[in-house]
């Protein structure tokens, strides 16, 4: 076994390589770059060594700054987690090439399995069955069209080098071919520097099921048993579980049996995927899967499999590059019960799906044990920068069959908190408590078809605004578990009269008049008849963060904004002298320096939010004293310009 590895990785995944890499007493070097100086995989391993700055490109995708710090530490070999350099055969050459050991496939087997189209040639051979469709090298559009003609429609334009579901378009109708196919060689050119697409039949009623592979230096091959991946939202997982709901002894056969063939084909040592398509128009049915990929590496969803099978794919990982034996044959490998795993990603479901940058001002997750785990990499108080994926956490739940495992994961949400930042824990609990869902009925469509419904969150109760009211007047009726406003109880000016507290949830204004009478608080919502209504507070689970105070029900989270009377005096006063962040973002380009004279309306400064540029430009006429730096994150309300104050100018 190997000394000292470097993980040229970040987030959950690098946390949970380090996990592994502890207990079996071999050395971790971590790598960041400097949006992650104080990341949680930075203080777990034991080094850090910063690779550059927070751009992607120029950190984790910088093989040669990986290479040398792996150089540098002494490591003997890389992990490269999933995503970054974990599918560059470029990578893994130059790995070997410095006398290191790569942690997952050779070059070759990558290089077989990175183009989708020479994939799907070279499994066709192999004798795996592939969805039928043109995976030839011409492109010209009116061999396409003639193609997509022959296959028959609805088609599937793929690009070759695609990933992440991008460059991909679903054709329906001869007439849109040209303008999908122009579209997917856009997208695919933009990702992948690469326009070349294949076209395939658009299987029917989708399912989305893969098998878990793993190959030694020695020839062996084994599985490790099926994953239901159908749970998608625009080509991208969203729950995955194992094993696949309704699976058949004979389906799973040739399904495992074609996966196997599938790795033996390319000699594959180490852990990879193989990815098919089910058409379940009419069940599960044998003759009715096709090859679609072979992930080349660790997937985001390996832990379902671990949780069924009992076995540590990351140890596997570890011993087979090391040189061993995988450590059981494919008759030891045994299913035991059913798993799930929710992706939670900071982003605003009910916004289409905006990814949702700041600060991670409350963070918390229901305690881990044998049925539930929680893979994460953040902390409270991190942020989620706009630099790489918005992953927050993973959870992950196991049960001795597919209710109970649904329970357990439906309850792991309600437990959930996240403040400071927008996730998406109540659409995936909703998702978890859909009737098609819960029955296993699920296609690849299932939430495009249900998308309104699944992630429109229910307005707050009464109860819940009115906990909200009394939490942002600082009175604390009762204890409310362990929350922060209960030490504020002696703060609170105690009224007779009724205090009026403004609170604003989305657009949606609220005023809640709050009086106290023998040592208890009474409240009433103020109605936009101009009446009020006498609420009572729930007893609720609740987080305060700068402006704000979340409440969370169930898997819900319903952030309430709170004026502060006495800041926004202060900006009054000294608005015209700074201007703020609207939203978290990054200042992406800065056209002006301190002590410059500007002109009103100039622009100053490029911020990025939200996948948007937002411009700001000066407020007024005058002298810059401070100014935000290029590259720097920023949170809601930051002052990104302030100007020297008038009478000083
Ligand atoms: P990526 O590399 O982006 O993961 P895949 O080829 O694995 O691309 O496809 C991603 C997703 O697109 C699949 O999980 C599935 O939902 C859908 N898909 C792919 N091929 C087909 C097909 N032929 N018919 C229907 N859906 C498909
Ligand atoms: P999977 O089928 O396992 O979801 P994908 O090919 O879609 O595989 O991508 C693998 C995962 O890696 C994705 O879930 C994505 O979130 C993550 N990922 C991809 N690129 C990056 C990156 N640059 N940084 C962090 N995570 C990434
Ligand atoms: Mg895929």
């Amino acid at each position: 076994m190997f000394q000292k590895i470097l993980i040229a990785n970040r987030g959950e995944i690098a946390c949970r390589i380090i996990r592994t890499a502890r207990r079996l007493g071999v050395r971790t070097v971590a790598v960041y770059s400097d949006a992650d100086a104080r990341a949680l995989h930075v203080e777990m391993a034991d080094e850090a060594i910063r690779i550059g700055p927070p751009q992607a490109a120029e950190s984790y995708l910088d093989a040669e700054r990986i290479i040398a710090a792996a150089k540098i530490t002494g490591a003997e070999a890389i992990h490269p987690g999933y995503g970054f350099l974990s599918e560059n055969p470029d990578f893994v050459d130059a790995v070997v090439a410095a006398n290191l050991t790569f942690i997952g496939p050779s070059s070759a087997s990558i290089r077989a399995m990175g183009l989708k189209d020479a994939a799907k040639r070279l499994m066709e051979k192999a004798g795996v069955p592939v969805v039928p469709g043109y995976h030839g090298e011409a492109q010209e559009i009116v061999l396409l069209a003639s193609k997509a003609r022959e296959i028959g429609y609805p088609v599937l334009i793929k690009a070759r080098a695609g990933g992440g579901g991008k460059g991909m378009r679903r054709v329906d109708d001869p007439e849109e071919f040209a303008e999908a196919l122009s579209g997917a060689r856009r997208e695919a050119k933009a990702a992948f520097g690469d326009e070349r697409v294949l076209v395939e039949k658009y299987v029917d009623k989708p399912r989305h099921i893969e098998v878990q592979v793993f190959g030694d230096n020695f020839g062996n091959v084994v599985h490790l048993f099926e994953r239901d991946c159908s749970a998608q939202r625009r080509h991208q997982k969203v729950i995955e579980e194992a094993p696949a709901p309704g699976m058949t002894p004979e389906m799973r056969a040739a399904m495992t049996q074609a996966a196997v063939t599938a790795a033996q084909a390319i000699a594959y040592s180490g852990a990879g995927t193989i990815e098919f398509i089910v058409d379940a128009s009419d069940g599960l049915r044998p003759d009715r899967f096709w090859f679609m990929e072979m992930n080349t590496r660790l997937q985001v969803e390996h832990p379902v499999t671990e949780m069924v099978t009992g076995i540590d794919l990351v140890e596997w990982q570890l011993r087979v590059a090391a040189g061993e034996r995988l450590p059981l044959t494919q008759d030891e490998i045994t299913l035991d019960g059913h798993a799930f795993e929710a992706r939670l990603y900071a982003e605003d479901a009910a916004r289409g799906f905006l990814p949702s940058i700041g600060t991670l001002h409350h963070l918390e997750f229901p305690r881990a044990n044998d049925a539930l785990r929680v893979e994460t990499g953040v902390r409270e108080g991190d942020a989620i920068s706009p630099f790489y994926d918005p992953m927050i956490a993973k959870l992950v739940t196991h049960g001795p069959d597919r209710p109970a495992a649904l329970t357990a994961l439906g309850r792991a949400l309600a437990g959930t908190e996240v403040a400071g930042s927008t996730v998406n824990t109540a659409f995936l609990a909703a998702l978890a408590a859909d009737a098609d869902f819960a029955a296993g009925d699920v296609d690849t469509g299932l939430i495009g078809r249900k998308q309104a419904a699944l992630t429109a969150l229910p307005p707050p109760s009464d109860g819940i605004v009115a906990a909200a009211a009394l939490a942002a007047t600082g009175i604390a009726e009762r204890p409310i578990s362990a929350d922060p406003w209960s030490g504020l109880a002696g703060y609170a000016h105690f009224h007779a009269t009724p205090q009026r507290t403004h609170l604003r949830l989305g657009e949606q204004e609220i005023v809640a008049q709050i009086s106290v009478q023998n040592g208890g608080a009474r409240i009433a919502l103020e109605t936009a008849a101009g009446g009020t209504l006498p609420v009572h507070p729930a007893a609720a689970r609740l987080a305060c963060w700068p402006g704000h105070i979340t409440v969370f029900d169930g898997a819900a989270a319903y952030n309430f904004a709170v004026p502060d009377p006495l800041a926004s005096a202060d900006e009054a006063g000294a608005g015209a002298d700074a201007l703020r962040a609207p939203m978290p973002g990054l200042v992406k380009l800065v056209r002006a320096a301190r002590g410059e004279t500007v002109a009103k309306g100039q622009p100053l400064l490029i911020l990025e939010a939200m996948k948007m540029e937002h411009a700001i430009t000066a407020s007024r006429d005058g002298v810059i004293d401070e100014i935000a730096a290029e590259g720097a994150q920023v949170s809601d309300g930051t002052v990104l310009v302030r100007f020297v104050e008038e009478k000083e100018a």
